[in-house]
């Protein structure tokens, strides 16, 4: 990966041999390996035996968890909060693991839908819940560090699966709890669109 830092360096019409530069490509190959090291993660073992057997069913609800991800169409940051509840039916996830599982997904190239989607998809798969709600505040460097549709820069994304897709009043519990009451309301997937990738 240096020698193509390198390469990308002189094509921005810098000198890859100036002092303030040479170690910049092992630099960079070591942040974008953190970065990206949620490719190698292993949800079970993230998870490490953290699903416990619970006989209520009431919501389980973690906000404000701070990600980083990279934009799969600029290869530019996007951040903010991720909010992550689900109803139990037999099994709750060690709390302090969600965050982990945002982590696992955001440190991939990523666009925003499928990121919700995809820490949504996780949870569905490893305790079955009855159902299970994501929601991702975002701001998007390649917008607005381009100027791009500025206003847009800020996006909200959300998944809903199981009763919060279909009980309007279970969904809006969770909305107020994280005190948001724009977008997701009514919708099932995607309630903006992120970077789109279309420059
Ligand atoms: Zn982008």
């Amino acid at each position: 990966m240096q020698d193509l830092i390198r390469k990308l360096l002189a094509e921005m019409g810098e000198d890859p041999t100036r002092e303030g530069l040479l170690d910049t490509p092992k630099r960079v190959e070591k942040a974008y390996k953190f970065l990206t090291s949620g490719y190698d993660a292993d949800i079970d073992r993230v998870l490490n035996n953290a699903l416990f057997t619970v006989d209520y069913s009431e919501m389980v609800i973690v906000k404000d968890i701070d990600f980083y991800s990279l934009c799969e169409h600029h290869l530019l940051p996007f951040f903010g909060k991720c909010h992550v509840a689900y109803i139990p039916s037999t099994k709750v996830i060690g709390l302090s693991k969600i965050p982990r599982i945002v982590d696992v997904f955001a440190r991939r190239l990523q666009v925003q839908e499928r990121l919700s989607n995809q820490i949504a998809q996780t949870i569905h798969n490893k305790i079955a819940p009855l159902g299970v709600a994501v929601v991702i505040e975002a701001t998007h460097l390649c917008m607005s560090m381009r100027g791009v549709e500025k206003q847009n820069s800020f996006c909200v994304t959300s998944a809903m699966e199981g009763v919060f897709r279909d009980n309007t009043r279970t969904r809006m519990e969770f909305l107020e709890l994280i005190k948001l009451r724009t977008a997701a309301g009514g919708s099932r997937e995607s309630t903006s669109y992120a970077c789109v990738g279309d420059e």
